[in-house]
């Protein structure tokens, strides 16, 4: 039913649009007297750089961040960007110096940016991954559960969340500034899927979901599929509204161990004498950490991956602003990171 039609695509949705590609917003919660401590002693806990058996490739000062065993796939193109390089320009945010202005690599357009600068970006990433002649095919997220197989290059970027094909010579994208992007290749059948799961999305279950359409299309079988998680926001720095958590306990059996020390404001007060206020009447909480790649990892074993073949980057793109773009620490003036994957003509 999704399938692009004429080369133009079939879905429309009226589900609400979001403005950005990483709607974070609408689940922050600014930290509150009722939780003051939790800044002390959750941030030490975030990840340092880590092997954790990903692979850089580096040209140009481009680096793309890859997973070995997708490597091994002779016929497979697979990468996920990351902020250095490029020829986009930031004012005012690099982490790592105190340089006032940035070169980074960003892949989305923007409205501080150009569109010629996120080509040039575009083209440099492609041109490091071996895919220069690949068609981009990138979707106008919103934070669904849509997902689109593509059999040939669409006229225009269709509405959805998620790719699949199992047409060689197309580069399947998802943008990213802090949500989890979401790789998968089926070395059986040859087809490939790009997914992007933010909270919402991982809510609907999108990975899942996509799953289940490379099944239908392409009868991909889960316990064949490899999958690679990319940098995203970590659980060390994921602050979400209770209202969220909520949501993911009605839904999800296991929901509770995504959460750090999920509060729901019903739990009693283990301090209410010391702090000499009456039972019933300590104030609830207001926000939990989510791990969004713990969540969308959960929903892979439960579609039938094998532990083994899904990869985990570690990296946080909050902790880490040397390395990635992070919507929540940055804003509208963040950049985006793009993930990609094909299948190679054959030679
Ligand atoms: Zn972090």
């Amino acid at each position: 039913m999704l399938r692009p039609i004429g080369r133009r695509c079939q879905f429309r949705s009226s589900a609400p649009v979001f403005s950005s590609d990483c709607d974070y917003t609408g689940s922050s919660v600014a930290p509150t007297k009722t939780s003051p401590r939790k800044r002390g002693f959750r941030k030490p806990r975030c990840p340092a750089a880590s092997a954790n058996a990903w692979t850089e490739r580096t040209s140009n000062g481009t680096r793309i961040l890859q997973v070995p065993a997708l490597n091994k796939i002779p016929w497979l193109v697979h990468g996920f960007g990351t902020r250095p390089g490029g020829v986009s320009t930031l004012v005012g945010h690099s982490a790592v110096t105190q340089e006032k202005v940035e070169q980074v690599l960003n892949l989305g357009f923007a409205e501080w940016d150009s569109r010629e600068n996120v080509l040039e970006n575009r083209r440099r990433f492609q041109s490091a991954l071996g895919a220069g002649g690949f068609p981009l095919i990138s979707l106008k997220q919103f934070h669904s559960d849509v997902v689109h197989v593509f059999e040939t290059t669409p006229a225009e970027p269709c509405r959805g969340d998620a790719s699949a094909t199992n047409q060689p010579g197309l580069l399947l994208s998802v943008q990213t500034a802090d949500c989890v992007p979401i790789l998968l290749v089926d070395p059986r059948k040859r087809a490939v899927a790009a997914v992007h799961a933010g909270w919402r999305g991982t809510l609907q279950r999108i990975v899942m979901k996509a799953i289940g359409k490379m099944q239908m299309e392409f009868a991909t079988k889960p316990g064949d599929l490899l999958a690679a998680l990319g940098p995203a926001i970590g659980g060390c720095c994921y602050e979400v509204g209770t209202e969220v958590a909520s949501a993911f306990l009605a839904r999800f059996p296991n929901a509770a161990e995504w959460f750090d020390e999920l509060r729901t404001g019903d739990e009693p007060n283990p301090l209410q004498w010391l702090s000499m206020m009456p039972p019933g009447h300590q104030p609830p909480a207001k926000s939990v950490y989510l791990d969004l790649r713990k969540a969308n990892r959960a929903q892979l074993l439960d579609a039938g991956l094998s532990a083994k073949n899904i990869f985990v980057s570690d990296l946080c793109t909050a902790c880490r602003r040397d390395l990635f773009f992070s919507y929540r620490k940055e804003g509208p003036q963040s950049g985006r990171l793009m993930s990609v994957i094909g299948i190679r003509r054959a030679p």
